[in-house]
């Protein structure tokens, strides 16, 4: 068997879409302008974390300085110029193929905002994957816990298990909030080392967790 979960919800930033040179080319643009040192892939790694102001913090900003909305901004500005550059993680097309064909139900549960999420799946041609695609709308929700509890509802009613695969610890809780399952792909924007402490299934790229469904189930 492929697999027990009846339903799979994907992140999407670091998980399905490979935005993690992305991220540190740009957070590294603005500290170099703020006379700060750039960060390896491997440091951006072990220091990223929500909230993202500590991440900003531990990356060396120093707000007395200036805002950490300055910086947000300046940040979010440049990764919606520049995200098209990114492309997705090894194996994303015939993993979520693979799944389709066993009638296995997927959606996305993102913390990025709900347009450009549409836009960026859009832009992958996606879309039909997916039964439900879920970013934050800051009107109506404030965090992925609560589009998470909404989106299970619409899923499952509570029937049949559930399977979150995300690249960071937050992927975690919010897996336990909702009540799903989780594992983890350390080829997103934390490292193994973090990901291990969480206690669930670490993977090392979305390949290795494909062929386990292939070979083994899940
Ligand atoms: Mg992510």
């Amino acid at each position: 068997m492929l697999s027990n979960y009846k339903h799979i919800i994907w992140d999407w930033n670091g998980t399905l879409l490979n935005d993690v040179g992305l991220c540190v080319d740009i957070v590294n643009n603005i500290l170099v302008k703020k006379n700060l040192n750039p960060l390896s892939i491997i440091e951006y790694k072990n220091i990223f974390t929500f909230p993202i102001r500590n991440y900003y913090e531990r990356a060396g900003f120093d707000f007395s300085q200036y805002t950490f909305e300055e910086v947000g901004l300046e940040w979010m500005y440049e990764y919606e110029r520049r995200r098209l550059e990114c492309m997705l993680h090894s194996g994303v097309t015939e993993t979520l193929m693979l799944l389709k064909e066993n009638r296995i139900g997927q959606s996305i549960l993102s913390a990025y905002p709900h347009n450009t999420l549409l836009e960026i799946i859009a832009h992958f041609s996606l879309n039909d994957f997916f039964t439900h695609i879920v970013g934050l709308d800051n009107i109506y929700a404030t965090s992925k816990v609560e589009l998470g509890k909404a989106l299970m509802k619409k899923i499952s009613n509570g029937n049949g298990k559930v399977l979150l695969v995300g690249d960071t610890e937050h992927d975690c809780e919010v897996a336990e909030e909702i009540g799903t399952d989780c594992v983890l792909i350390a080829d997103g924007h934390q490292s193994k080392q973090k990901l291990l402490a969480c206690n669930v299934p670490v993977f090392d790229s979305l390949l290795e967790f494909s062929s386990r469904l292939n070979n083994s189930g899940l």
